[in-house]
């Protein structure tokens, strides 16, 4: 187990953005006030060594407000254009931990560190004979090997959004899946040969 250098920001909704929740186009059904908890969310955050929740939501009111609308909508025009931290603060309950441990500390930490050390097929860990497995923006599908991946991601990493833009679109990586064999690959450039068909109809 190891201790986190973090500490955890829990937001509960509260009936104000329960409501909004309910406005959005596109949410499949309606939220319950009494549901509300299954919309819990916890952001780790670097934070003072005495944790005061003023502080806390002064400096973060705004990222956590943007994040939790974008759960729901990416169209910011269905936004409330009012966003204060006094309004944040009457949409959500605010609860602040500074006890985070992480009892599985072994294992990768962030979604992104996972999918570089797991096959996406098969879960199996992946050594540098990896397969990588590219849904193109434009519907191809490209094998990489690990160098090839690894320098686009230094580039990429260095670039900015309108960089991306100017680069050939079509040809961008939509979708990076790693794989450890090639049973694997083939099973992961079917599912993509799938979705781009249409998969969803189903
Ligand atoms: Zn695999």
């Amino acid at each position: 187990m190891e201790m986190v250098n973090r500490l955890a920001i829990i937001l509960t909704p509260r009936r104000r953005f329960v409501e909004w929740i309910n406005t959005v186009s596109g949410v499949p059904k309606q939220l319950h006030y009494d549901d509300r908890s299954s919309e819990r969310a916890v952001y780790l955050v670097v934070g003072p060594d005495e944790a005061d929740l003023q502080e806390i939501i002064e400096q973060n009111w705004s990222d956590l407000f943007a994040a939790e609308l974008a759960k729901w909508s990416e169209d910011e025009g269905e936004w409330p254009v009012n966003r204060t931290a006094h309004i944040f603060r009457d949409w959500f309950e605010i609860d602040v931990v500074d006890w985070v441990n992480d009892l599985d500390d072994h294992e990768p930490f962030t979604v992104a560190e996972l999918s570089r050390t797991r096959c996406a097929a098969c879960d199996a860990l992946l050594d540098d004979d990896q397969i990588v497995v590219i849904a193109r923006a434009d519907e191809g599908i490209e094998r990489w090997d690990r160098t090839r991946l690894d320098r686009w991601e230094a580039e990429r990493d260095g670039r900015t959004d309108a960089e991306d833009a100017t680069d050939e679109a079509g040809a961008v990586p939509r979708l990076v899946l790693r794989c450890c064999s090639e049973a694997c690959a083939e099973r992961m450039e079917t599912a993509i040969r799938h979705a781009n068909e249409g998969g969803e109809d189903e």
